[in-house]
């Protein structure tokens, strides 16, 4: 007989386990399935956590770079093996936590396995113990998404991120030449911290933007603050990629009409990812477009009872996000699959880790101006904020969007110092409704870079 449950979850990353953890806390039966048999996903994986802990030791030798008329040690050479080992530390460490969270809710059971659909109730998990099936009365869809690989001629002589981020990851030495192909977030920083470890970088873009999809302002702003050792190639469609004997690689290319090659030590693919659809979706009428799985923001599918969270449903594939939508999932659950919650897609903060960093939430001038909206400035540049000057980061600012009126706060971006926390921050003020009158009053603290939020606002009056 197939066992029964009140929520199963198909995958352990940040859209599944809070879910997971509040319904069980309130007494349900919940199973979740997972291949890796460890909470956290991708996230943890190859994703956010692996590639910050890369991130931050590289700043590291940028600063000691800048830093060296202090009398710290000269560069060069970053260990790139060490390197590598903090990432693998951070992520050991972060994976025994999240056992010790799991251990302590002891009715709560994650199966190392693969889920597939039976029917809209019945889910069939192939796992460590062989097979198992289940009568859900929930079930979330998380499977998260998948670095996307393009049919290329040779595509398998690129690295992807999952091979740069892994544990014991394929890549532990530093390519002299780096060429990634692909100016996403992912290219972009990946091409950041290997520019500031002391790698050439050439970056080969399709069309004529990178960071396609955030507002082409901020990007802007942030293209010429990008480390000299990048090198951005615009307009290129990549044909093929090619092994010298010497274990090289040669990218074939096109470029205003012409045929053209590049060396490398090292090529990286990030053109995008792809959701990860479990089997026997098909047959159950759930409507999946080239984002994921439809749906709207009460996270529910066209079956009320099955729910689709995170990266699965495309709509914005961050952790943060997944986590939240997991949290209305579970409050949709315990409302009876009759909407009580709803995530907001709109107001997420999200940093382009770069080396600075650029960071938007909410209605930018891009999205307004599609939308036929129209916005109130506040500026604030870090070439006078005290804390950028202390560093020497001066470079960047802060760009605060009102609505005309009410000057109600609907948005912001942050180029350089302490964007992805500054973004953190002006999110809550949006959350809470704050105009630029709330932002200008309070007296946030000197001398911190966050006092240029209410610069920015002041710059209104
Ligand atoms: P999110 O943050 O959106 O939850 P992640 O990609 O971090 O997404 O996590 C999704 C997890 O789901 C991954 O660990 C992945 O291996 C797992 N997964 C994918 N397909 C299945 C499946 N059919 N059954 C169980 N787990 C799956």
């Amino acid at each position: 007989a197939d066992t029964e449950v009140d929520l199963l979850t198909i995958g352990a990353g940040g859209g599944a386990y809070p879910a997971a953890f509040r319904l069980a806390r309130a007494g349900a039966r919940v199973v979740m399935v997972d291949p890796k048999g460890v909470m956290s996903g991708n996230c943890l994986y190859e994703g956010c956590v692996p590639s910050k802990a890369v991130r931050e030791t590289a700043a590291l030798y940028l600063d000691q770079e800048k830093f060296q008329h202090l009398g710290l040690p000269g560069r060069i050479c970053p260990d790139y093996a060490a390197v590598v080992a903090h990432k693998d530390a951070v992520q050991n460490r972060r994976y025994a936590q999240h056992a010790a969270e799991l251990a302590a809710v002891p009715d709560l059971r994650l199966i190392q396995g693969v889920a597939r659909f039976i029917d809209a109730h019945t889910v069939q998990v192939h796992g460590e113990r062989g097979d198992e099936r289940f009568h859900c009365r929930h079930i979330i869809i998380a499977s998260g998404s998948e670095v996307f690989v393009p049919p290329l001629p040779g595509a398998e002589l690129a690295l992807t991120s999952h091979d740069l981020y892994k544990p014991d990851p394929t890549l532990k030495n530093l390519p002299a030449h780096l060429v990634i192909i692909g100016g996403g977030y992912i290219g972009l920083e990946t091409a950041s911290f290997f520019a500031a470890l002391g790698s050439q970088v050439t970056l080969l873009q399709k069309g004529g933007q990178v960071l396609q999809g955030m507002d082409p302002g901020m990007v802007d702003q942030l293209v010429p603050l990008l480390h000299p050792r990048i090198h951005l190639m615009m307009g290129v469609e990549v044909e093929s990629l090619e092994a010298t004997a010497a274990g090289k690689r040669i990218v074939h290319y096109r470029r205003d009409g012409m045929s053209a090659q590049i060396h490398a030590d090292v090529v990286v693919l990030a053109v995008g990812r792809r959701p990860v659809l479990p089997e026997g979706l098909d047959g159950l009428g759930i409507v999946v477009d080239r984002h994921g799985i439809s749906v709207g923001p009460d996270l529910r599918t066209q079956h009320p009872h099955i729910y689709a969270c995170g990266d699965v449903n495309g709509r914005v594939p961050l952790f943060h996000a997944a986590v939240r939508q997991s949290l209305v999932a579970a409050h949709n659950i315990l409302g009876g699959d009759v909407p009580m919650d709803y995530a907001d897609f709109v107001n997420v903060p999200t940093t382009i880790f770069t080396l600075p960093a650029a960071a938007s939430i909410g209605i930018t001038p891009a999205r307004a101006k599609a939308a036929n909206i129209e916005l109130v400035t506040g500026h604030y540049a870090f070439a006078e904020d005290s804390r950028a000057q202390i560093l020497e980061r001066m470079d960047g600012e802060i760009r605060l969007f009102f609505e005309p009126g009410s000057l109600r706060l609907v948005g912001a971006w942050v180029v350089g110092i302490d964007a992805g926390h500054l973004i953190g921050e002006i999110g809550m003020a949006i959350q809470g409704g704050l105009s630029a009158y709330d932002l200008a009053r309070f007296a946030d603290q000197h001398p911190m870079s966050a006092e240029g939020i209410g610069k920015a606002a002041r710059s209104l009056f």
